[in-house]
This record gives C-alpha cells, structure tokens and sequence, in this order.
C-alpha cells in the first residue's frame, strides 16, 4: 500500500449496496473541497476518459472544440494552452494536498529564451508556454527555472490541513455534506484555516491572466504574486516569490519580473485586457456546444445530422446580455440542448 493513501471508515447499507457516509480525517476533506477551486478546462479533462463514460452538460464539446480548432483563430499560441490546461486559482495550495489530482502535467513558468532578457533586459514571466517576449523571441525557457516552494514539514499526523484546520475527525455523507463527527453543521470560522481558505472555496476566482473586458458574467481573477528571478552563486538561477530567498546567503542578484498578458499576441499595454480570440472570425455553434469556424458545410452537416426539413426551419435572432449568458453557463453543465435552453425554453419549461 502507498504511503499516500488515506484510510477511511467507511459505514454501508448492505441492502441497498451504497456508502451511507465515511469518516475521515481533514486529509481527505482537503482534497473533496479542492474540487471547488477546480478550473472546468481541467474537470473535463480529468474526467472524459474515466468511468463511469459520462459528459458534462455540454462541456465537453467546448472543450474538443477548442483542442481541434486551427491556431490562426486565437490570438495567442497561449491562448489554446490556457484553455485546455487552465492554473488553477488556488494551485500553491493545492500542491500541498496528500493526493494531488492531475494528469501529470507539471505548472511551470517560462521566461524568454534569450540569454539575460528575464535578468536584465525585459524581465518578463509568463505562466503559459510559447508567449512571446518584448524582445521578439519566445519565452519557452522553463525547463530549468522553477518557483521555490517554502520549506514545508512532510506530512504525518499531525500536520494542519490545506482548507480544514487539523487534526480533526469529519463525517462525510453519500452526497457529500461535511461536517465534524462531534458536532452538527461545519463551521467555516472555526474549522477552516482562516477567511482567505474559506473565500478560496465558496467565491473562487480564476487565475490571474483569464478576465477580458466585457466578460458578461464579470468574474474575478486573483492578482499576480511578486516574482523575482534570481541569480546565484554559480551562475545558477531560478524564479521565486519567497523575499526569504531573495536574501539567502546563495543569491547574488535578483530583478524583479513583469508577468505577462499570456492572450496578447505581444508585450503592449494596447493589446492587454482582451479575449482569447482573433477577430474578426465567424462561428457556428450549434445546440450542444461544438463550436467551428464558420463556413458554407458547418451549417448544412448540423442540420443534416439531426435529419430536419428544411421547411420546418426558420431564423430567429437572439440576444445576448448578462442574464442569457448566466443562463448559458447553466445550461451548458446540465444539459445537451444547451442554446435551446437558453433562447427558447422559458424559465418556467426549465423549472418543469
Ligand atoms: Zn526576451
């Protein structure tokens, strides 16, 4: 048995062949509430390949949409990369959970490839690969240049949770409702490590990098943190936003590094703050999600695939604001019809 696995008491109705509920330590409720920092890029593909073979609403066909679509419809070679492997908000304290869930890709930072341009000259980081530097060349050195991670103690018994303060015994029912086994309802004063963890779980943001201007449904992003690329002793070096090792006896200099708009073809302040797409471009979208480039067979095959005649078709034009795009973001997690459902069912067909 690996060390990492973590033993649960498990109590299960034998008739009815189902886990009532299991008690765990804050381990394992570390990382159930780490789902709630999740990007849905990573959700997807984390999930799609793995049984029980289900899809999400239709979140799935925006994702292959986007692995299949030609690169000379996004802004940025970064901008593909942003999407189908998006950081997560909360990652530096998801890294420290006793099983992380990932596909085995690494988060790294890049800098340019150009010998001293993180160092002296444009001193810039991206947190997406093939971004391109102010210099001209691409900032894909990211092999070697890592963010030091702050000295932690390996876990045992008596480490603190991520989210949850430890050492604490939790009960977790069959549809996944926390709470202490002494007590009745989790409180999120007394049991989370502090008012950030409980933010980070209940209002997450995305990461920094993913807002655009006129996102209708104004989500958030988190600020960068300070990065700093430092020199050492040997000429080795790294990226860190430790000050502690900034002032290590091993540092002999250090600069500080701009992060960049990773969806700007290039490093300006004109061509920050936008979306992921080059315009201007046409789409069609049809009603489960698969989004393709415009043309004169994208509209035919849909309408051939669901076997309509074409006297039973007509145009409507539909109107997007901040209500028709919320009821999108609904729509697209819990149905196949999701355009259907957002233009042409009423509220009250929904409810029923
Ligand atoms: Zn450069």
């Amino acid at each position: 048995m690996e060390n990492n696995n973590i033993s649960l008491k498990a109590v299960v109705d034998k008739s009815n062949n189902r886990v009532v509920f299991v008690e765990s330590n804050e381990k394992f409720v570390d990382i159930v509430f780490s789902f709630l920092t999740m990007p849905m890029g990573s959700v997807v593909r984390l999930t799609r390949n793995r049984p029980p073979a289900a899809s999400i609403g239709c979140m799935n066909n925006l994702y292959n949409s986007v692995e299949i679509l030609d690169k000379r419809y996004l802004r940025t070679e970064a901008c593909k990369t942003m999407l189908l492997y998006p950081r997560n908000g909360a990652g530096n304290e998801c890294k420290n959970l006793k099983l992380v869930i990932n596909d085995g890709v690494q988060m790294r930072y890049f800098v340019c490839e150009t010998d001293d341009c993180a160092n002296s000259n444009y001193k810039l980081l991206s947190h997406y690969r093939n971004a391109i530097c102010r210099c001209g060349n691409r900032m894909n050195w990211g092999r070697e240049v890592k963010e030091r991670e702050p000295t932690r103690v390996v876990f045992d018994d008596q480490d603190e949770g991520v989210f949850v303060k430890g050492p604490i015994q939790l009960t977790i029912s069959y549809e996944l409702q926390v709470m202490p086994s002494s007590t009745p309802d989790l409180d999120a004063t007394q049991h989370l490590r502090s008012k950030e963890t409980t933010a980070m779980l209940v209002s997450p943001k995305l990461a920094p990098g993913f807002s655009y201007e006129g996102q209708p449904l104004n989500i958030e992003e988190y600020m960068h943190q300070p990065y700093y690329y430092v020199i050492t002793q040997g000429s080795g070096h790294f990226v860190t936003s430790d000050e502690m090792l900034i002032h290590s006896g091993e540092a002999i200099s250090s600069s500080v590094l701009t992060v960049i708009d990773p969806k700007s073809p290039c490093y300006d302040n004109l061509s920050t703050g936008r979306g992921f797409l080059k315009g201007p471009a046409m789409f069609t979208i049809t009603d489960d999600l698969t989004i393709t480039p415009l043309s004169s067979v994208t509209g035919l095959s849909a309408i051939r695939k669901l076997k309509v005649p074409f006297s039973d078709l007509e145009e409507h034009i539909v109107y997007v604001g901040k209500e028709e795009a919320s009821r999108l973001l609904v729509a697209s997690f819990v149905s196949e019809t999701a355009l259907t459902n957002t233009f042409l069912l009423k509220e009250s067909e929904q409810g029923s």
